[in-house]
C-alpha cells in the first residue's frame, strides 16, 4: 500500500499462466508419447495450479500468525517452480496494523502483501509465498517477489520502531536465504523503485542503512530457528 501519487488502475493480474500455455503447447507439439515417463511429470508439475500439497493455516516465517486474505487479492501459484522469487518489496501501511488487516481480507480491496509487521514486531502471514500477492502495481514484480507492509504512516519516523525493524529483517533474512536472493538494494527494494508504480513508500524516513545492516546480520546469524522468543538458557543480571 502506502501514499499514492496518482490514482491508477488496479493490478491487471488475472490471466492464463503464460507457462501454463507453452508447457501445452510444447507437449502436444512433441506428442506425448515421445516423452520420456519422468519429463513428463516434470512438466506436469510445473503446470500453475498444481501445486505443492497445503496445510490449512501453515506460515512460511516461524512465529507469523496465519489470517487469510481474501482470494480475490491474490492469485494461485507454484513458486518458486512456477515463477522465481528474486526480490523482497517493502510497503508502509499508511494506517493501523488491524486496518491493514481488514483491507486485505477485503476482496474490493485488490491488493495485499505476504505479511505485515507491526511496531511491536509481530508479523502476520496472510498470503503463502507460493502464491503471487497483488502488492507491487506490476505484474512482472508481483510473480517475482515477497511483499512485507510496515504498520505505519511515511510521513512519521516515529513509527518505525526498533522492533519493526530487527522483526523485518529477521523475516527478509530468512526469504532470501529460502530462495537464494542476495542482500542487496537490488533485490530488497521499496514499493516506490518498482516500475511504473503510482506509490511513494516506504518513504524518506525509512533506514535503509540501518535494515540492510539488520538483514545481513541476520542473514550471517547461525541458522537457527527464526522465532524471536526461541527459549534461551537463562541469564544472570
Ligand atoms: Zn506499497
Amino acid at each position: 500500500m502506502g501514499a499514492r501519487r496518482a490514482s491508477k488502475g488496479k493490478d491487471g493480474d488475472r490471466r492464463i499462466g503464460r507457462r501454463a500455455l507453452i508447457v501445452g503447447g510444447a507437449a502436444t507439439a512433441a506428442g506425448t508419447a515421445v516423452l520420456a515417463r519422468d519429463e513428463l511429470a516434470r512438466l506436469w508439475w510445473r503446470v500453475p495450479g498444481v501445486d505443492k500439497p497445503r496445510e490449512q493455516g501453515a506460515v512460511d516465517f516461524t512465529g507469523a500468525r496465519w489470517v487469510a486474505a481474501s482470494d480475490a487479492n491474490w492469485r494461485r501459484a507454484d513458486r518458486p517452480d512456477d515463477y522465481g522469487i528474486d526480490m523482497v518489496i517493502v510497503h508502509v501501511t499508511q494506517g493501523s496494523f488491524d486496518s491493514a488487516v481488514r483491507a486485505f481480507q477485503d476482496p474490493g480491496h485488490k491488493a495485499a502483501t505476504h505479511y505485515i509487521v507491526g511496531q511491536d514486531g509481530r508479523v502476520t502471514q496472510m498470503i503463502r509465498e507460493l502464491d503471487v500477492a497483488y502488492h507491487a502495481g506490476n505484474r512482472d514484480y508481483n510473480e517475482r517477489s515477497v511483499g512485507i507492509e510496515h504498520e505505519g504512516f511515511v510521513d512519521r519516523p516515529q513509527d518505525f520502531t526498533d522492533e519493526m525493524y530487527e522483526a523485518s529483517a529477521r523475516l527478509t533474512a530468512r526469504i532470501c536465504a529460502r530462495y537464494d536472493i542476495p542482500v542487496d538494494r537490488e533485490h530488497i527494494i521499496g514499493h516506490i523503485e518498482v516500475p511504473g508504480t503510482d506509490h511513494t513508500d516506504p518513504g524518506p524516513h525509512w533506514d535503509w542503512d540501518r535494515y540492510m545492516k539488520l538483514v545481513r546480520r541476520a542473514r550471517t546469524a547461525p541458522s537457527t530457528p527464526s522465532t524471536p522468543s526461541t527459549p534461551t538458557a537463562p541469564t544472570r543480571a
